[in-house]
């Protein structure tokens, strides 16, 4: 049985299918639903925040380490000045140059000593800061944390509620085939996934539901005075009167 060209069926068959259809778009549903989706998000987010907790402590190590490395230099300056001074007050002869030498020689000494306490403190302000930063990035990891156990429980639930359900409708289905004859089955089986799942389409207020054609007078006149479905022209679905749903033929 092909599709392409205008055919019929009875009324009584595209209600089978009509209702066979409604199943199966339920369980297509309940398959396709991706319920993990809010949890994959909080874990993204939970991986990126993590990374980023890593790369502000790998900066923290760092920067102290480099607090040490100053500070190293600053107690090879002091030592060096100190060496400096005793030779001033060694009380040993030095000309005046010598004198001016030494001087300008200590005095560059603390220069530098200054600069490089200016640095650290510098630097502790930046570590004060990444601390922080880590602080409050370890307390949104927390909530999020939470927030995915919340999630995984909820998905748990909900996954055994659509199994319910979804085991429902396939028992339902299984009654229903029996009622539809073989060769109609086979029709739907292999026709139904060209229609978007849909092969049977409602007509209300006279227009096809899947297509939005509006229908021309003669087919409705058909759907409503005898016991056929046609094809919708435009979409070649078969056609159901509203009407006719809520009747078991
Ligand atoms: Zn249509």
């Amino acid at each position: 049985m092909r599709i392409d060209k205008i055919m019929e069926l009875k009324k009584r068959d595209s209600l089978l299918l009509y209702k066979l259809q409604l199943l199966d778009l339920k369980i297509f549903q309940i398959e396709s639903r991706d319920i993990e989706k809010n949890l994959n998000e909080i874990q993204f987010e939970i991986k990126k925040i993590e990374e980023e907790v890593k790369k502000l402590s790998n900066d923290l190590k760092e920067k102290e380490l480099e607090i040490k490395n100053i500070e190293g230099e600053i107690a090879d300056l002091n030592k060096r000045g100190d060496k400096l001074k005793e030779t001033l007050s060694s009380g040993k002869k030095l000309s005046e140059k010598e004198l001016n030498s030494i001087q300008s020689e200590i005095d560059k000494i603390q220069n530098l000593i200054k600069k490089n306490e200016d640095i650290i403190i510098e630097i502790d302000e930046f570590i004060e800061k990444t601390k922080e930063k880590i602080k409050k990035q370890r307390e949104v990891l927390d909530s999020k944390k939470k927030e995915g156990l919340n999630e995984d429980i909820k998905i748990k639930e909900e996954k055994k509620k659509l199994e319910i359900d979804k085991d429902e409708y396939i028992k339902k289905r299984e009654e229903l085939i029996k009622k539809i004859p073989e060769e109609l089955l086979n029709f739907y089986q292999i026709n139904i996934n060209r229609f978007g799942r849909k092969i049977i389409s409602v007509v209300i207020e006279d227009r096809c539901s899947e297509c939005g054609m509006i229908l021309p007078y003669g087919l409705i006149s058909i759907l409503k005075n005898s016991d056929k479905s046609i094809n919708c022209e435009n979409c070649g679905r078969f056609l159901i009167l509203k009407k006719d749903i809520d009747i078991d033929f």
